[in-house]
């Protein structure tokens, strides 16, 4: 863990716990986006005395203490939502709609829209959430012979 962090909880005042410092790890570490359930059971293997609803409300304290970004990635299932560390330079997430792979986007772009919006607007910009949703090469493949099969049925004559 970077001095850093430490500093900005000691900034809000929040007290980094070894459940805390736990979870923070593994957000930190996987570098990916996890959820609630699946951090839950990553966490119970490394301390079998954690249980859910302490991962659940230390989630929710990370999110406020700024530590952590809390992502729906498009609704792909649901209600459901997931976990990234703030660490990271900032992102647009590209999710597949059909498998729900999700890949990163870091361009100069998006540093170019938020300046754009910044003076355009006159705004200060705290966050920036970028989300695209659509389908991944390998599922463009499928779809379109998920497609074509679909065809294939309708132009069949119906008999009976
Ligand atoms: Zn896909
Ligand atoms: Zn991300």
């Amino acid at each position: 863990m970077t001095a850093g962090i430490q500093d900005s909880l000691r900034q809000r005042g929040v007290r980094l716990t070894r459940q805390r410092r736990l979870l923070l790890d593994l957000i930190d570490q996987s570098g990916l986006h996890l959820d609630a359930e699946s951090l839950f059971q990553m966490a119970k293997e490394k301390d079998s005395r954690l249980n859910r609803v302490t991962v659940y409300r230390t989630l929710k304290l990370l999110k406020e203490g700024g530590l952590v970004d809390e992502l729906d990635l498009a609704h792909f299932e649901g209600d459901q939502h997931y976990y990234e560390t703030r660490m990271k330079q900032e992102h647009a997430h590209i999710i597949c709609l059909r498998c729900g792979r999700v890949e990163e986007f870091f361009g100069e772009e998006l540093q170019q829209v938020r300046a754009q919006v910044s003076s355009q607007f006159g705004f200060e910009i705290v966050f920036a959430r970028t989300e695209i949703g659509g389908y991944c090469s390998h599922c463009r493949v499928l779809r379109a012979e998920e497609n074509r099969g679909q065809e294939e049925s309708l132009a069949q004559p119906v008999r009976g």
